[in-house]
């Protein structure tokens, strides 16, 4: 139970990656009224870790790079900071007992472990990790349920599905439509993309974000990731679940009613948006994001996404439908292909082409356990490492 009588104290996975700093950035602005950081953790930026606890004071920073939290430990001395190490130091920090909410920010499905540590504790979980459904979904939600606790999204279209789910039963759901912005090569064609380059894939016309997400952005893997994210999140039927392009990126998703009526949320696009509403759930405080501006005249333009040229959003739609170990070996392959990409190693269409190729080729099972998605993963990730185009 979060106690009234003081801050909610937040434990943020994944402190120094950008929905991490946009985090600190909210609880920067509540000043310590409704939210006090109460743990940090990154991997090996142990400078920034350590400008952050030294900002914040929380109770506990994690690192799970050994060598780094050594540095940080000797940096640190003195400040009641406690310093932790390794997957071990994650769990610790979120299963402490006066561990309010988690926000699970680490990158990738190696943030699975501490939402999993998390959920088992009772804890809330603020997840901006939607590796970790894509990968678990049925799981994750099975266990928040066994241990009455809830998963808030933190990513901006289910957040906004989330907040516009409120206007109804959840009978009355028709279906929950996802924008995406269409990323930096909406309207190209197939034969432009052959040639792009991480440079060019780097650059979001609506969003500042890490490289593995504006990389899946680019794809419309992101998208792909996020209709399945939704199904679980939500418990939506397959049917259920579609996406629009909307290039100004100010509607963030939207649910559609039986009766036909369709409820949206908007804002300027800004991270510290869904991140604060998740943190002080179900309320909801005045923050730092930009706000509407009504005074001038602008345009909002939707438009079917191109399935042909972004082949990646339709992988998403089948492992919906699929389930079982589909989700995991998709989002193996992928994270795994993104770095070959960004390393050079495979062209920007191959990304899809290999994530077909380990979709294809795994061993599926329709209700898996966690040790045997984790078995898909690995087993998916080697598939990529030897992929040839
Ligand atoms: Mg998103």
């Amino acid at each position: 139970m979060e106690q009234e009588s003081r801050p909610t104290h937040v434990v943020v996975l994944g402190s120094t990656g950008s929905i991490g700093r946009s985090a600190l950035g909210v609880i920067r602005h509540d000043g310590g009224l409704r939210l006090r950081a109460w743990g940090l953790s990154g991997h090996t930026r142990a400078a920034e870790l350590v400008a952050q606890a030294r900002e914040h004071l929380p109770r506990y920073v994690a690192a799970t790079d050994p060598e780094s939290a050594g540095q940080i430990r000797k940096e640190l001395a003195g400040t009641g900071v406690e310093v932790l190490s390794g997957l071990d130091g994650i769990v610790r920090m979120v299963q402490d007992p006066e561990t309010d909410r988690v926000l699970s920010a680490i990158v990738g499905a190696v943030g699975l472990s501490g939402t999993w540590a998390a959920l088992e504790a009772g804890k809330i979980v603020a997840l901006a990790n939607k590796e970790t459904l894509v990968v678990g979904g049925p799981l994750i939600m099975e266990l928040a349920r066994e241990r009455g606790t809830t998963v808030l999204p933190v990513d901006s279209e289910h957040s906004a599905i989330f907040q516009a789910m409120k206007a109804g039963g959840r009978s009355e759901v028709r279906r929950v439509v996802l924008t995406s912005s269409g990323g930096p090569f909406r309207g190209r064609s197939a034969r432009e993309l052959e040639k792009v380059t991480p440079e060019d894939a780097l650059k979001h016309p609506t969003w500042q974000m890490g490289p593995k997400i504006t990389i899946d952005s680019a794809t419309l893997m992101n998208k792909a990731l996020e209709v399945i994210e939704a199904r679980w999140l939500f418990g939506l039927e397959p049917d259920q679940v579609d996406v629009v392009i909307h290039p100004e990126s100010i509607v963030h998703s939207f649910v559609e009613f039986v009766d036909g009526s369709v409820i949206a949320q908007l804002s300027p696009p800004d991270m510290r948006l869904p991140i604060q509403y998740a943190l002080n759930y179900p309320d909801r405080r005045p923050g730092p994001s930009p706000k509407m501006e009504w005074s001038r005249a602008f345009a909002l333009h939707f438009e079917p996404p191109d399935r042909e040229t972004f082949p990646g959003l339709e992988l998403g739609f089948e492992v919906m439908r699929r389930g079982g170990t589909a989700g995991a070996a998709l989002n193996a392959a992928n994270e795994a292909a993104v770095a070959r990409f960004l390393a050079g190693q495979i062209g920007f269409l191959d990304i899809t082409r290999a994530c077909r190729a380990a979709l294809d080729s795994h061993h599926f099972d329709p209700s898996p356990t966690l040790d045997t998605l984790w078995r898909v993963d690995a087993q998916a990730r080697r598939e990529i490492d030897r992929w040839q185009s």
